[in-house]
């Protein structure tokens, strides 16, 4: 049973809208029903040091104090998926950055409005590895056999 193909991280980060609003369990299961693997799940609160590195594209940005605020209003629920072309999966089904206008069946168009949109999750598989090692000690990050993944993936998908 070979699965080299498949290994692609995506770190996926269920803010704290989607924490106070009690969507740990609907995102997760989005994901795991996707056929994606989890390979490290925690709780954690986000320090002003790790979101001015996570948002170094924003700071300048005169919505930055907003959002630095509302990332550290409460925990957040962080995750590393796995799967082939996990990043650009997973981007699929959160939707795009302004929750109103995603499209319906995906998590930001179903659970959300606005820019409190429920989850960050990587934008490259580059980014997808940096976040990885930004959030997660490696003692954190599991490596299992997903039988599953026999029925997720043909055998030329796997390899
Ligand atoms: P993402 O990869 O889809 O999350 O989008 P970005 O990396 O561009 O933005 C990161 C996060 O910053 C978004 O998910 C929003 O929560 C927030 N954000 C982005 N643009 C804006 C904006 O114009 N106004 C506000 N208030 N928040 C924003």
């Amino acid at each position: 049973m070979r699965f080299d193909g498949v290994h692609e991280k995506t770190v996926v980060i269920i803010k704290p809208d989607g924490v106070q609003r009690s969507l740990v369990g609907e995102v997760t299961k989005r994901l795991e029903m996707k056929g994606l693997k989890i390979v490290a799940m925690k709780m954690m609160i986000l320090s002003e040091d790790k979101l001015r590195e996570h948002y170094a594209h924003h700071v300048e940005k005169p919505f930055y104090p907003g959002l630095e605020a509302f990332m550290k209003s409460s925990p957040v629920v962080a995750m590393v998926a796995e799967g082939k072309d996990a990043v650009a999966a997973v981007r699929l089904i959160a939707g795009v950055t302004n929750a109103g206008k995603a499209d319906g069946g995906t998590i930001r168009g179903d659970l959300a409005m606005g820019m409190c949109n429920v989850i960050h999750c990587s934008d490259s598989p580059e980014n997808g590895e940096a976040e990885v090692k930004r959030f997660f000690d490696e003692s954190e990050v599991f490596e299992y056999n997903k039988t599953e993944w026999l029925h997720v993936y043909m055998e030329d998908e796997r390899a």
